[in-house]
């Protein structure tokens, strides 16, 4: 029976994850999850992991099971324990780096939903053993076939506030940027694409997985279209697919998929499609496009930059648009470092994190 590992169990990709667990008879050897102990607990008598993991110590007396690891150190120990071909991991932001690491460094294969590993360190990661679940670069690979390549584009849906008037995205609120027209996901990256910084970050991902920066974006508001190939031939091929990460997530951890697991696009129902561009009047942080495609080692500033700011966002420290400042504003700060290690890239996160907080 095939076997896996499980980081961030009790979100919103770890829960489709399950889901596919469920319906491939995969056997969940670990499962990690943060703060959801409730849930936690369901999918233990569900799925009864050997191992588990949680984010804080104080919890461990709630989760029902004998064997439960604690903190960022207790997923890399988890990891060291479980012996499955794949590890899924679906953690949300920089806490996802390190076991991305550790399962490389054990052997593993990764499917990772845990975009900001490659964000932040890809220049130190082996894409050998990554397989991406992010349905733009799923649409992407899904159309490549080894085929020469002259450019890639992915979509984006626009996010909260694509039809706002940009006066009223000034006082916007936390909550308003979570209310995502297409997708139901995770807070940081439904707040990422208000922003339009997760498209930044997919660009990353892309150059990363595919070795290239030819690469771009636009806004497909039914987010039906996830990726585009056009192909030395002159010819251009779209991935459509309904809005579902199990078909991302089943090919990731299956590679080969031979049943529906999502119902086919209804062509004549869904109208027109359109292309439109990505402005940065409202989504200044796409300024920076070329300049971190043609420097994707900044990506541990912009990502360290964008998850204080989204922070403050939230404390009501700051408002909407004050996050692209602060990120823009570190970003110039910092648009000379280079790290030449993981060390230093822990190094520079840090630093970065401490200038976005100054006050
Ligand atoms: P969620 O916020 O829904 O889930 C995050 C998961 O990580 C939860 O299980 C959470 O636990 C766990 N977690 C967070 N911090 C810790 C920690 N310190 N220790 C242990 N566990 C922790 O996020 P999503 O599922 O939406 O996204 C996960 C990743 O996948 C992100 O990188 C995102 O960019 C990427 N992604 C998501 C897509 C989506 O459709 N959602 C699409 C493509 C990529 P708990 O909830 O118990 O606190």
């Amino acid at each position: 029976m095939d076997s896996i590992v499980l980081l961030g169990s009790t979100g919103s990709i770890g829960v489709n994850t399950l889901a596919i667990a469920k319906r491939y008879n995969f056997k969940v050897e670990a499962l990690v999850a943060g703060r959801s102990i409730d849930l936690l607990n369901q999918q233990i008598a569900e799925f009864n992991p050997k191992y588990v993991a949680i984010a804080n110590l104080a919890d461990r007396d709630r989760v029902n099971h004998p064997q439960v690891f604690c903190g960022d150190e207790g997923i890399l120990e988890l990891l060291e324990h479980t012996e499955s071909p794949t590890v899924v991991n679906a953690l949300v932001g920089y806490a996802g780096m390190a076991p991305t690491l550790k399962a490389i460094e054990l052997g593993r294969k990764v499917a990772l939903a845990n975009k900001e590993s490659l964000v932040v360190a890809g220049e130190f990661i082996d894409m050998n053993r990554i397989v991406p679940i992010d349905s733009e670069h799923f649409g992407l690979w899904y159309l490549m076939n080894q085929r020469p390549f002259s450019k890639l584009y992915i979509t984006a849906s626009g996010g909260a506030f694509r039809d706002w008037k940009i006066a009223d995205m000034q006082h916007a609120t936390f909550a308003e940027a979570l209310n995502h027209p297409n997708w139901s996901m995770g807070n940081k990256i439904t707040i990422d694409s208000a922003t339009m910084t997760n498209k930044l970050f997919e660009l990353l991902e892309a150059k990363w997985l595919f070795g290239t920066t030819d690469i771009d974006a636009f806004i497909e508001r039914k987010s039906i279209i996830h990726a585009l190939v056009e192909f030395v031939d002159g010819s251009t091929t779209a991935h459509f697919a309904g809005v579902d990460m199990k078909l991302p997530i089943a090919f990731a951890v299956r590679e080969q998929v031979e049943e529906s697991i999502l119902p086919a696009v209804d062509l004549l129902g869904m109208g027109s499609v359109a292309f439109e561009p990505i402005t940065t009047e409202r989504y200044p942080i796409w300024e920076i496009k070329e300049h971190i495609l043609q420097n994707p080692q900044l990506g541990v500033v912009i990502n360290a930059a964008n998850e204080e700011a989204i922070h403050q966002f939230e404390q009501g420290q700051c408002d909407f648009f004050g996050m692209s400042k602060i990120v823009l504003d570190t970003y110039r700060k910092f648009d000379t470092v280079h790290a030449k290690s993981i060390a230093e890239i822990i190094e520079i996160d840090k630093e970065v994190r401490a200038y976005a907080n100054r006050r």
